[in-house]
């Protein structure tokens, strides 16, 4: 049996010769798969301020109604519960195509699923067979697959490899390090640093994302480009501003880290910056605030 497509498409506007005065064109409609997670209910919230018409496509496995609830009544949203393994045909203009478990505690859930879901991130430059491998394989074959569909289906296509992203509505207990501490530390318990904590990682706040996620999806070049921020923290670095931010009294405890655990990652944005002339605006110190008084309102209600 042939592949059928997840998507199909079909631009419905083609753009008119003696539009009259006042013409408004109707709004573009845009996809977004794992709208209802953190990335993608941000950029939810870009787009329809901006005056698209949004799709949401979401299974809610790691994604929540709460994060998309306050467009439930705009005319311009909708929401489908349908998982993206399954093919669906929605005619739309544009699809940022961001469904996948991001946080190892979700994507090791169902391996083979997380392969066949996508969008690429750095991960994909690691080539090793081990826990992570489900997801960077995944990343990896993803950007394959959507070459493989603007060479030979003449699909136009963008690929962004996003680094470690935070913000509101990240998920509380997905094992990543910011939103590790950050609860940690709003729950009074010790922020658990894996290792010497001497491992670097550069943290993107996530309006910066969504506004290179936008920026790609507009301009002329496909990429891939690297979004995220080039600002370099150590594990201890992260758990002082977290201290500084929320307690001063938080304590640290140290845990063995695993093998694999990548000692750097930081992002190279020459590319974005000067193609997309896109490149981030908030320092972790301005950005950590905002995800902490989210994060302290959502553990007070829990
Ligand atoms: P998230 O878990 O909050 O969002 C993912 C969303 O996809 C959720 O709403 C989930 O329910 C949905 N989803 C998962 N599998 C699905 C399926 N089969 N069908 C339909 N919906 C499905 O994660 P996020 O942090 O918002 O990540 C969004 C994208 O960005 C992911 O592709 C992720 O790999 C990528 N990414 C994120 C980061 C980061 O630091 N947050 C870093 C690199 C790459
Ligand atoms: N980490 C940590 N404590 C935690 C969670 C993670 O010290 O509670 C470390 C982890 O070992 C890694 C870094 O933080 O070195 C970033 O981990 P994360 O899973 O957030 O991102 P990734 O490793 O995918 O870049």
């Amino acid at each position: 049996e042939r592949a059928r497509p997840l998507f199909s498409f079909a631009t419905s506007r083609s753009s008119a010769s003696g539009v009259p005065a006042g013409f408004r064109p109707p709004p573009r409609r845009v996809v977004v798969t794992g709208g209802a997670g953190f990335v993608g209910s941000h950029l939810v919230d870009r787009l329809l301020e901006q005056g698209d018409s949004v799709i949401v496509v979401d299974n809610f496995f790691t994604g929540r109604k709460e994060n998309v609830a306050h467009h439930l009544r705009n005319p311009r949203f909708e929401l489908l519960r349908h998982d993206v393994v399954e093919p669906i045909l929605l005619e739309v203009d544009r699809i940022y195509h961001l469904a996948c478990p991001a946080s190892p505690v979700h994507y090791k859930y169902n391996p083979i699923k997380t392969i066949i879901s996508f969008l690429s991130r750095i991960c994909s430059y690691f080539c090793d067979l081990r826990v992570r491998s489900c997801y960077d394989e995944g990343k990896r074959t993803a950007e394959t697959l959507t070459m493989d569909y603007h060479r030979g289906g003449g699909v136009e296509v963008r690929i962004a490899r996003i680094f470690n992203t935070y913000g509101p509505r990240m998920c509380l207990d997905d094992g990543r390090v910011v939103s590790n501490f950050v609860a940690q530390a709003l729950r009074r318990q010790p922020m658990t640093v894996y290792g010497d904590g001497k491992q670097t990682r550069s943290f993107q706040y996530v309006s910066d994302l969504v506004a290179g996620l936008m920026a790609l999806m507009e301009g002329d070049h496909i990429g891939p480009f690297n979004l995220g921020n080039p600002g370099e923290f150590s594990m201890l670095e992260l758990a002082q501003v977290v201290k500084e931010t929320i307690d001063p009294m938080a304590s640290i405890e140290f845990k063995p880290n695993t093998a694999d655990d990548p000692h750097m990652r930081k992002p190279d944005i020459t590319k974005a910056k000067q193609l997309l002339r896109w490149e981030p605006k908030v320092s972790l110190r301005e950005g950590l605030p905002l995800m902490v008084k989210d994060f302290r309102q959502r553990i007070l209600d829990e």
